[in-house]
């Protein structure tokens, strides 16, 4: 069966905070959104968009892989969890692991929150709360193909982080003729141009 996962389209966010409102009625961190609606660049436009949990899957959750405790579980589905109550002791390494600065810190609490996209929803193939209230389906909850089928724009699930590239299960949306944006060729030409020696993919990630 082909994998149902979240498609994230910045172009189609209205700003509206319902996917926030709608999230904050997940029992898993009720009263609290895992969903941040953000301003782009709130000086010059009113564009915003919406940051999720990406759901790494290679590498692999570096959250849950900088855990000591093995709070962080990801399920058969590949599905990352958020901390297990019982198992967090609150040291945050997986808050600073996160490449896209998903996990929230509960000072009270002592405890990691972040999206586990609706675990106990999707496992039931429903939408995830955000997706369900999105009024104009920036968070649109599908396959790939129907995807493909369905919407417009060019879905990407590669990363890239100075040489690591990440691959998510969480896909975001650019316009079809967006080009590929090189970021870790840039950032290769800026070495060579002050001088500084190449790093292999192995030495610029956390494992
Ligand atoms: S985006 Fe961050 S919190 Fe989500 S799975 Fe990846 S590392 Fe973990
Ligand atoms: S519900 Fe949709 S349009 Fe409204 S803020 Fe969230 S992502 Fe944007």
């Amino acid at each position: 069966m082909a994998i149902k996962t979240l498609f994230v389209d910045p172009s189609r966010c209205i700003g509206c905070r319902a996917c926030e409102a709608a999230c904050r009625e997940c029992d898993s961190h009720k009263g609290e959104s895992m969903v941040m609606v953000d301003f782009v660049d709130r000086g010059w436009s009113v564009a915003t968009q919406p940051t999720v949990c990406m759901h790494c899957v290679d590498p692999v959750a570096p959250c849950a892989q900088v855990c000591p405790v093995l709070a962080i579980q990801i399920t058969p589905e590949g599905v990352v969890q958020q901390a297990e109550p019982s198992r967090c002791i609150g040291c945050r390494n997986c808050v600073f692991a996160c490449p896209f600065g998903v996990p929230k810190f509960d000072v009270e609490a002592r405890l990691m929150k972040k999206c586990n996209l609706c675990y106990d929803r999707t496992a039931q193939d429903l939408k995830p709360w955000c997706a369900q209230a999105c009024p104009t389906q920036a968070l649109w909850y599908g396959d790939y193909e129907e995807f493909a089928n369905q919407r417009q724009g060019r879905a990407i699930n590669l990363t890239d982080f100075g040489t690591q590239t990440v691959r998510t299960r969480v896909y975001q949306v650019v316009a079809a003729e967006t080009p590929a944006l090189d970021l870790a060729g840039l950032l290769r030409e800026a070495r060579a141009e002050a001088g500084q020696p190449e790093r292999s993919r192995q030495e610029a990630w956390v494992l």
